[in-house]
Formats: structure tokens, C-alpha cells, sequence
């Protein structure tokens, strides 16, 4: 069994990325009456303690969603106070978050009742936490938790009845054949779905498979005839140091992107107010950056 547990990563800058563009991709998507569908591949457990002991281990979250809960943050772009304004709903208004949302309870958040969410969680003890996270949200129908291998899983509801979907596929890659598995679940999808909105997650870290992974979805995508964005956020150098007593110093994940097929139309200008501001906050040396680039030019 896998050793990855999200409750270490939580709230880091990968979140901040990640969740704003799945915040600011649904408040779109529910902008039309229609039911939607979200398809969450890896859903891990739901809620996750930042005074907790693997959030302070790590610490990961005290250079992540922390900063923006600083006082001396500036005015947001609209995509970044929507992602601070959710997690401020988990937990005391005025306080740095204790609660972070995971992806499933983002997404649950801003669905309407007639939407429907499917979790999938393939880990025995973050399946537990999900499915005790989530059964106080008495959401009934709407919400299905399962415990089955995300990528195969997902295949039986695409397409959805009503034709409208999200689908996050947010692998940890703690093992290489995830960056394979993302590209062949893309092509499969697609495939039953063509006009699905896909969202993917990956790492960027000093490994082929994940400087691959965007191109592969690039090329699919255009292949496919489908639009795409591209967002990544870098914090600091990938750079592996040495101490002065020779001791080896990993920087931890420096950078993360999200690749989108069928991305909302209005994502893009979003997150190009977003992205700089994301930078400049979460910035952990003088190597922070951000890119963005789509389909559209
Ligand atoms: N999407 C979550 C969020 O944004 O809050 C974080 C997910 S975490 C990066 C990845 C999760 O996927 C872990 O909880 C892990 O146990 C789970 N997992 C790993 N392989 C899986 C698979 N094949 N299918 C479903 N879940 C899997």
C-alpha cells in the first residue's frame, strides 16, 4: 500500500494552485442551471487538521495558505479571495485556518443540490477519514464515496447524464507509473467525453515523467481538437544543496502545474490576476515564478 498521506502536504502552495482553480473552474460551471457532475479520481480524506501533527511536521501549510491569512496581505485578485473566503468558511472568521478543505469539500461547498460528486479513495485509512468527514454532511444523494482505483473507476460515469462534468485527477505520483496512467485515463476519457472539463494536477520535479506529462497532454488535447490551459506556480529553486558539514539538503516540491482541457472560458484572465499575487506571497526564494499559457494564444 502506498505511504503518501495528503494530511502532510495540506494547504501547501500546491493546494493554494490547485484548489483556486478548482474554486474558480466550478463557480463557472454552476453558473448554468444544468446538473453537474464532479468526478474526484484521488480524493483523500477530506478534512485535514493544520494544528495537527502531521500539518506541523511538515509545515508545509505554515508557507501555503497561512500566508494569505496574514494581516498584512494585500487586496486579492477575485479567483485568490474566493479560495481565502472558502477555507475562512471551515473555520473561525479572523483566525489562521486550524481546518483545511480538501478537494471534496471544496467542491461539495459550491455544488447545488441537483449536482452530483463522486469521490474515489483507494487508501483504507483516508478512505475512513473521507467517509466520516462526509457522512456529517448529510449530503444524501448527492455525494458518493468509493473505494476503487480512481483512474478505472471514474470510466462508468463518463458521460455523465446531463453532459456536463469536472473531472479532478489529483494523483499524488509517489509511484512514476501514475504520470502513464494520468496520460492513458486523459485518452480514454476523452474518448467517451469529448467536451468534459478535465483538470489535472502534477509535480514539478526534477524526474522526465513529469516535465513530460504537460507536453503528452498538450499534444492529446490537440489532437483531440480541445482547448487547454496550462498554470504553473514555482515557490523556489529545485536546486539539492550541501550544508557546510557536507549534509544534503532537498528543497522539498519547489513547483506544481495544473493542465486543463476544455478549461472555462473565463479561467484564463482569473488566473492572470491570480498567479502573480500567488507569487508574491507564497514566494520562498528568489526563484518563484509563474507561467500560463492556453490554446487560445
Ligand atoms: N485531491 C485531494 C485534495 O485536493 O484535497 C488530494 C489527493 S492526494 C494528492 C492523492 C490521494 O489519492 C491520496 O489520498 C491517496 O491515498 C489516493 N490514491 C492513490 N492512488 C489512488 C488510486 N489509484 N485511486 C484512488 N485514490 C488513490
Amino acid at each position: 500500500m502506498f505511504s503518501y498521506r495528503h494530511a502532510f502536504h495540506a494547504g501547501n502552495h500546491a493546494d493554494v494552485l490547485k484548489h483556486t482553480v478548482l474554486i474558480a473552474a466550478l463557480q463557472h460551471l454552476i453558473e448554468k442551471d444544468a446538473a453537474l457532475t464532479v468526478l474526484d479520481t484521488h480524493a483523500g480524506a477530506g478534512l485535514y487538521r493544520l494544528d495537527g501533527d502531521c500539518a506541523r511536521t511538515s509545515g508545509e501549510a505554515t508557507h501555503g495558505v497561512a500566508r494569505l491569512f496574514a494581516p498584512a496581505v494585500p487586496a486579492l485578485a477575485p479567483a485568490l479571495q474566493s479560495y481565502v473566503e472558502l477555507v475562512r468558511a471551515f473555520n473561525h472568521p479572523g483566525d489562521t485556518p486550524r481546518v483545511y478543505p480538501g478537494s471534496p469539500f471544496i467542491v461539495q461547498r459550491l455544488l447545488r443540490a441537483h449536482d452530483r460528486l463522486k469521490l474515489f479513495e483507494l487508501h483504507p485509512t483516508d478512505l475512513r477519514s473521507l467517509a466520516g468527514n462526509v457522512a456529517q454532511l448529510e449530503a444524501g444523494r448527492q455525494l458518493a464515496v468509493l473505494h476503487e482505483d480512481g483512474f478505472a473507476g471514474v470510466r462508468k460515469f463518463l458521460p455523465p447524464p446531463a453532459r456536463r462534468a469536472l473531472v479532478l485527477c489529483d494523483p499524488s505520483y509517489e509511484i512514476k507509473s501514475d504520470y502513464g496512467k494520468v496520460l492513458d485515463f486523459a485518452t480514454d476519457a476523452l474518448a467517451r467525453f469529448a467536451t468534459g472539463a478535465y483538470a489535472f494536477w502534477y509535480p514539478i520535479i526534477p524526474r522526465p515523467e513529469a516535465h513530460g506529462l504537460p507536453r503528452r497532454l498538450r499534444t492529446l488535447a490537440n489532437q483531440a481538437g480541445r482547448g487547454w490551459l496550462h498554470a504553473t506556480l514555482t515557490v523556489k529553486s529545485s536546486r539539492i544543496t550541501a550544508s557546510a558539514d557536507g549534509e544534503v539538503r532537498r528543497p522539498g516540491l519547489p513547483a506544481s502545474g495544473m493542465f486543463l482541457i476544455n478549461p472555462p472560458f473565463t479561467l484564463k484572465a482569473a488566473l492572470q490576476a491570480a498567479l502573480p499575487q500567488m507569487v508574491q506571497l507564497l514566494a520562498q526564494d528568489r526563484h518563484a515564478a509563474h507561467t500560463l499559457e492556453s490554446s487560445g494564444g
